[in-house]
């Protein structure tokens, strides 16, 4: 039989099923893949009902529904005064995924480079490397995840295309500064270079932080594809209905390749999306305070068993090292051993790298009900401390 594609079939199952299916097999909490485990609002909920019932369930427009389409252009417009015109400037997918999927093959042309900042969200350098780009890795380190400029900067090259960045990033929990974000502007203007913005996490932002998308900045207005998921900003992962605002050059070459993947996306979805994003401020604001809380009452937890923990600004995860515990094997087997002996499962955090260098940390999801939470550190409280 001939071979498959050598690029995808090098890769493994995501760490995200393969710690879930872990977790079911040893009934353990999941506090593995990111998923919130109580469903979004019932009113978001109840237009989707309707509109499933009631509306048209045929193909709806490639690039979106138009209340969709419009409804991301005012979101983006009211909350970071964008400018987006929604008939050019905004794309409707299947998640965030694919539309970062469809940005790639429509920017990147075989050769192009991309620089990419680890610990890296795992889609990204497949679909890259399924394009044909070449990533040039650049890492934050913990504990502060501050952005090294200089190896930032020797990433670039004259066959740069492309920069993904993931602010609030994805498992750092790291959210850009405006200085950073800067910096980052300087280089793609320098190596004429465009961005692909995952910034799926944005109303996820704690401790008073602001998130800064980086389109907003001087320059990057016609260099940034910015996308966004209502996974994460309503709390329903398995609904994939992404939204990206963008230039129309941006938008119509990631839509040359979205015609051919998905082409369209559940049409009452879109709806019921469309009237979420149009809702009050105060529900986004609400949405990152709740996190917040969790992320406190996680990582209290955490601590007092042993754990160190590391500083969470954005999303729904919380990086620990659990060497404090006593515990010298690798990720890997320490998150096997906490989901099969311990009954709660986490994320190994070398997942996100490449290198094999990176072994002792593993990540924690706190997009759950507090009891949850509070029976997962008491799994852990027996587990290590009694
Ligand atoms: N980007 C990041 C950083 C993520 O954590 C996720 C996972 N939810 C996604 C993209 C995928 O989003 P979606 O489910 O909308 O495809
Ligand atoms: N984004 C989720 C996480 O980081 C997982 C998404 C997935 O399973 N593909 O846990």
């Amino acid at each position: 039989m001939k071979s498959h594609n050598p690029v995808l079939a090098g890769y493994g199952t995501t760490i995200f099923t393969v710690m879930s299916a872990l977790a079911v097999e040893h009934e353990a909490i999941n506090l593995g893949q990111g998923y919130p485990d109580t469903d979004g609002p019932t009113d978001i909920r109840r237009v989707a009902a309707d509109a499933l019932s009631e509306g048209s369930n045929q193909y709806p427009p490639m690039l979106g529904v138009p209340e969709l389409r419009q409804a991301t252009a005012d979101h983006n417009n009211r909350l970071y005064d964008l400018g987006i015109d929604w008939q050019t400037e905004t794309m409707v997918s299947c998640g965030a995924t694919e539309a970062i999927a469809a940005s790639i093959f429509g920017i990147i042309e075989p050769g192009d480079e991309a620089v990419m900042i680890e610990p890296l969200y795992d889609c990204y350098l497949p679909l890259l490397e399924r394009a044909g780009g070449i990533p040039k890795l650049v890492r934050v380190e913990p504990p502060g995840w501050d952005l090294p400029y200089d190896k930032l900067e020797q990433a670039f090259s004259a066959k740069t295309k492309l920069l993904v960045l993931n602010t609030p990033m994805n498992p750092a929990a790291k959210v850009f500064t405006l200085q950073e974000l800067e910096f980052i502007a300087s280089l793609l203007e320098k190596y004429d270079a465009y961005a692909i913005c995952d910034e799926v996490y944005e109303h996820l932002v704690y401790d008073g932080q602001q998130h800064i998308p980086l389109m907003t900045l001087p320059g990057m207005r016609e260099r940034c594809v910015r996308v966004s998921s209502a996974g994460k900003t309503f709390s329903m992962t398995g609904w994939k209905v992404g939204y990206s605002v963008g230039a129309s050059d941006l938008i119509t070459a990631a839509a040359k390749a979205h015609q051919f993947l998905t082409f369209t996306t559940a049409p009452n979805l879109q709806k019921a999306v469309a009237y979420g994003l149009a809702k009050e401020n105060s529900y986004f604001r609400k949405l990152g305070q709740d996190m917040q809380a969790k992320r406190d009452r996680l990582a209290r937890g955490l601590a007092e068993i042993g754990f160190e923990v590391l500083n969470t600004e954005g999303t729904y995860f919380l990086t620990t090292d659990f060497r404090p515990l006593g515990f010298l094997d690798d990720d890997m087997q320490f998150c096997q051993h906490l989901t099969t002996e311990a009954g709660v499962a986490a994320v190994p955090f070398s997942a996100f790298y490449q290198g094999a260098d990176v072994k002792h940390y593993a990540r924690f999801c706190f997009c759950k009900r507090d009891e949850m939470l509070d029976a997962a550190l008491e799994k852990l409280r027996i587990h290590f401390v009694r």
